[in-house]
């Protein structure tokens, strides 16, 4: 049997009650499909923070490294800063160590799932959205100064990480073409104000002229919030800017049904992490009423990511298996986490996913 290293960070707040029945679903497809995983539990966090005064330790992100593909829930709670009064946010810091500059965040229904947005027959939600992950406004997160008068931030446009995002973008809408998706690209900027996204927008166009089987097209991000709401099916991939890509995430987890439905992946060269899109929800943590299924999408995008990085298809038809159970949990709607409208806990939720398998 194939064995894969996966290292987790089970984080702060809910994370560690979402992360054990991903983790153990996970492990189930994995195995039928004839891989084990052996999952790493690695310290970090607020929590570690505040106990032990580190937030991420070295020896933890040299096991991440080593790991086929890192898991992750989330980390930061609200009491525990730096002394400077920032947060705690090692799964920022993560992006950057390995270079994770394609954020994936797919705004897709399942069979079953709802959207607050009335969806024309016919017509469904499943684009992908890209943020880059490692610079733009996040490039120097904790470096702006501030006076008594004024204050600045620094964003951070690179020609390398932008042309190694877009050719990811036109990789991502090639694979899709081949499942019939329209296969086209939209570049979310401000190019009409900032000279930056101006910048990005030509690189776009000069990675497009590389792809020309492939539709490009480009939005500025003010319009895209609103089109979101008005007609998301009309897109299939949009790739945007750190920021830009953090807000237009949560607007498309909104669309999905909330946080507790988005899932993603943090994607570089050789390196991947998978979290649900959500923090640590410090206003429910303890209770056993989070909603795990983001959680758990995250560790099927792990075992789709696996089954092309390992060469492994069986593992891609594992997160197929697991996406089908989340959706038939969903249309039989009996058992939900009261974000989606139910009564049942975390457990009750990833137990009706594992009798759906
Ligand atoms: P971050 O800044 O780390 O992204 P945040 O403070 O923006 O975090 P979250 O921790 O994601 O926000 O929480 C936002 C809201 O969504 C909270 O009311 C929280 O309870 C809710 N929420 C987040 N994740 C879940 C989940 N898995 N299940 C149920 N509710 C959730």
């Amino acid at each position: 049997m194939q064995s894969l290293k996966i290292a987790v960070f089970d984080g702060d707040g809910i994370g560690p009650e979402i992360t054990e029945p991903a983790m153990k679903i996970v492990d189930r497809v994995a195995r039928d499909a004839q891989v084990r995983l052996d999952f790493e539990v690695l310290p970090s966090g607020a929590g570690h923070y505040r106990d032990h005064g580190e937030s991420l330790p070295e020896s933890s992100v040299a096991a991440a490294r080593a790991a086929d593909a890192i898991l992750l829930s989330a980390m930061g709670l609200p009491d525990v800063r730096y002394p400077d009064g920032t947060e705690i946010v090692p799964q920022i810091e993560l992006r950057f160590i390995l270079g994770l500059y394609a954020g994936v965040r797919p705004v897709k229904l399942l069979p079953g799932q709802q959207s607050p947005l009335k969806i024309p027959d016919g017509k469904t939600l499943d684009f992908i959205l890209i943020r880059e992950s490692t610079e733009g406004l996040f490039a120097r997160m904790n470096e702006g100064t501030v006076t008594e008068d004024e204050a600045q931030e620094t964003l951070v446009i690179t020609r390398g990480v932008s042309e190694k995002l877009f050719d990811f973008a036109f990789r991502l809408a090639r694979q899709r073409k081949a499942k019939g998706y329209p296969g086209r690209v939209t570049c979310v900027d401000k190019a009409n104000v900032f000279r930056a996204f101006a910048f990005m927008r030509k690189i776009f166009h000069e990675r497009a002229a590389l792809n020309p089987d492939l539709v490009a097209d480009t939005a500025y991000v003010d319009a895209m919030a609103l089109w979101m709401v008005q007609r998301p099916w009309e897109f299939d991939v949009m790739v945007t800017e750190n920021m830009f890509g953090d807000i237009l995430s949560d607007l498309g987890a909104g669309l999905m049904g909330g946080l507790g439905m988005a899932p993603s992946a943090d994607i570089g060269d050789g390196h991947a992490v998978f979290q649900p899109c959500h923090g640590t929800a410090p206003d429910i943590a303890g209770q056993g009423i989070a909603n795990p299924l983001a959680m758990i999408l995250s560790g099927a995008m792990m075992l789709e990511w696996l089954a092309m990085d390992k060469d492994t298809p069986a593992l891609s038809e594992a997160a197929g298996r697991v996406e089908t159970a989340v959706s038939k949990v969903l249309t039989e709607r009996i058992i939900v986490t009261p974000d989606l409208g139910g009564w049942a806990s975390t457990s009750d939720l990833a137990r009706a996913v594992e009798a759906a398998l």
